[in-house]
């Protein structure tokens, strides 16, 4: 069985993670969605909130699951048995980034990390793009995945 782990903050998921997503779960039987809970970083999704959008996003496909994780994400791929970590990159400044962090994850394990490189016309979403719309009260619904949208925005009145 080919277990990947795709890990972000997902603050909120958006349609450049979708693409990864959808793409990645072609190459292997299961794709868990691992969301990073960093106590020391201030979202502006809670985790139930940033679960929600991407369990109901991929409900009609049970080979993605969705799960919170902290620490290490190679001990967390240790306990749910992945051998992979599925990453997107979507510039140059990505791929320097992601290459320090899969080395290093390589020498602290033999877990081995794929790349996809970014759908072309959504590799200029990001998290804190998006973020940066909704706080300044603009149209993000052709950035996200319809179900982030349909639950609502903090502080905003639910479409
Ligand atoms: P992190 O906190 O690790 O940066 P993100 O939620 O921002 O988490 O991103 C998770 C993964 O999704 C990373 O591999 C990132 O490169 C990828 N990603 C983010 N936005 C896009 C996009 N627009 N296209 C492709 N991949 C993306």
């Amino acid at each position: 069985m080919k277990r990947a782990i795709f890990p972000g903050s997902f603050d909120p998921i958006t349609l450049g993670h979708y693409d990864i997503i959808q793409r990645g779960i072609s190459l292997f039987d299961e794709l868990i969605i691992a969301i990073g809970e960093n106590t020391d970083k201030s979202y502006m999704f809670d985790l139930q909130h940033r679960m929600k959008f991407i369990t109901e996003a991929f409900r009609d496909e049970p080979r993605i699951k969705v799960q919170s994780y902290s620490g290490l994400t190679v001990d967390f791929c240790r306990r749910v048995g992945a051998d992979f970590i599925l990453r997107g990159l979507r510039n140059p400044a990505d791929f320097e980034f992601e290459k320090a962090i899969a080395h290093t994850n390589r020498k602290l394990s033999e877990i081995e990390t794929v790349f996809l490189l970014t759908s072309s016309g959504k590799s200029y979403i990001s998290s804190s793009i998006v973020r940066d719309v909704i706080r300044n009260g603009g149209d993000y619904t052709g950035l996200v995945p319809e179900t982030v949208r349909f639950q609502g925005i903090p502080g905003k009145k639910d479409t």
